[in-house]
């Protein structure tokens, strides 16, 4: 098979042909048309057919005019703007280590360069790298390092900026940067896939190529997270950075837009970007400013489960905040119902206590809808003991950011007396009339 000319059906249904380098451990190196090398696992090609010279002729003549193409559509477009790429790792930026079959994060910024050469053709292109990690094991220091790097990058002269991340925990990044970076001017887009760029069922190609599209023609300010729309190859969903979670371990359209709809497709193939929900609350006062983490703080973040007992209350005593993602509308078991439930009684003096000391906020395990703490007496004893967040639509994942940002930025008394929580500050929260699309697609 060495040396051969092959196409190749793969198992998730993406279609690759070139040809085969070699063979390392579980995986074919496989040479594009376009002279890149990818590696297929052995384990995913459903189906091989081995093209003959006049069949791989065809192939290459195809290519050449579908490249000859793209100049010219090209050559009409407007002057080159000027994108930056930060890189801080993740799948996007890893390759399949081919002797386990693992995926490592080892990637050097000009690589992404190297695989998706059409980049250049919608922007100039810079790119630095600020790590290489996976990104649970990111920390508000480097929240504030990659606003440092957006801020230098814009103050350079950058038309808006791509951060190509991990996945995981991208939607908490999104949020913390939307929060720093106060008086944004530009673009600036997060970026994930969830198949490593040398395979060739990865979405990096289209979530990056989308990306610097929207940065290029819609030319609207904020912080956005930009993924698969649908498990095709086609349109890329742009979500605000506040309203962002990954909604999946796996598919590659992971991410949804939380209680507000998102703020447009992009499909860089067919030129098309169709806005859907475009920001409002993303004024730009034009001098861009950094309102950093202080990484020093102890914020929580506590799920309610039923038969919680006091002590993992207690245990935050020591914190500087708390976000609570409670039951359905915003609760937890403090009621004492009967013989069973005298510990519940003891959870909600552990609250009393604790609010006491520092804001605690209430966010839902539910993920969609709104926290009203009104409709059901335990939420109202939680109102009257000080606990934060009612009306909030907010993901978890942003409350408990949010709450960080707030402690980092303003005294927790001002936190209170200007129920800062509930102040709308980048587009976070959304008006009740905003609730029709509720949907959690299958
Ligand atoms: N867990 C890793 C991360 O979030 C890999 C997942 C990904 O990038 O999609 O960085």
């Amino acid at each position: 098979m060495i040396g051969k000319r092959a196409e190749f059906l793969l198992t998730d249904g993406a279609k690759i042909s070139g040809r085969v380098m070699n063979i390392q451990d579980n995986a074919l190196i496989i040479k594009l048309l376009n002279g890149y090398n990818v590696g297929v696992l052995i384990d995913e090609i459903k189906e091989a057919k081995e093209l003959d010279e006049e069949e791989s002729r065809d192939n290459r003549k195809e290519y050449e005019k579908s490249l000859r193409h793209e100049e010219h559509k090209n050559s009409g477009e407007k002057l080159k703007i000027q994108i930056s790429i930060i890189h801080t790792g993740g799948t996007i930026a890893s390759k399949v280590d081919y002797k386990t079959g693992a995926v490592i994060a080892r990637f050097k910024p000009e690589d992404i360069l190297k695989m998706f050469p059409e980049l250049n053709n919608i922007a100039n292109i810079n790119s630095r790298l600020i790590g290489n990690m996976l990104s649970e094991n990111m920390r508000a220091e480097h929240y504030n390092l990659i606003a440092e790097a957006v801020k230098e990058e814009i103050e350079n002269g950058s038309d808006g900026v791509i951060i190509t991340h991990g996945t995981d925990t991208l939607h908490y990044t999104s949020s913390a940067l939307s929060f720093i970076l106060e008086g944004l001017n530009k673009p600036v887009v997060l970026v994930g896939a969830q198949r490593s760029s040398d395979r060739a069922s990865s979405d990096a190609y289209l979530n990056l190529i989308n990306a610097a599209y929207f940065i290029k023609r819609a030319k609207m300010p904020g912080v956005y997270v930009c993924m698969h729309n649908s498990i095709n190859d086609d349109d890329s969903v742009i979500i605000l950075g506040t309203k962002a979670r990954k909604m999946h371990t796996s598919r590659r359209d992971a991410f949804k837009s939380i209680n507000t709809k998102p703020v447009a497709l992009v499909n860089y193939k067919e030129k098309k970007i169709k806005v859907i929900n475009k920001p409002t609350n993303t004024k730009s006062s034009g001098k861009l400013t950094l309102r950093r983490f202080n990484p020093k703080l102890k914020v929580g973040l506590l799920k309610s489960f039923p038969g919680i007992n006091h002590e993992l209350i207690d245990f935050f005593k020591d914190y500087d905040g708390l976000v609570i993602e409670g039951t359905g509308l915003g609760h937890l078991p403090i009621v004492e119902n009967d013989k069973f439930t005298e510990e519940n009684s003891r959870v909600f003096e552990s609250l009393k206590k604790l609010s006491r000391k520092m804001p605690v906020v209430m966010s839902s395990q539910t993920i969609y809808g709104r926290i009203n703490m009104n409709v059901y007496s335990p939420g109202r004893m939680l109102l009257s003991i000080g606990i934060l967040g009612n009306f909030s639509d907010m993901t978890p994942e942003t409350t408990f950011i949010k709450l960080w940002w707030l402690l980092s930025n303003y005294n927790t008394d001002k936190i209170r007396r200007k129920n800062l929580i509930m102040k709308n500050f980048r587009g976070e929260l959304t008006d009740k009339s905003d609730e029709s699309f509720n949907i959690i697609e299958s």
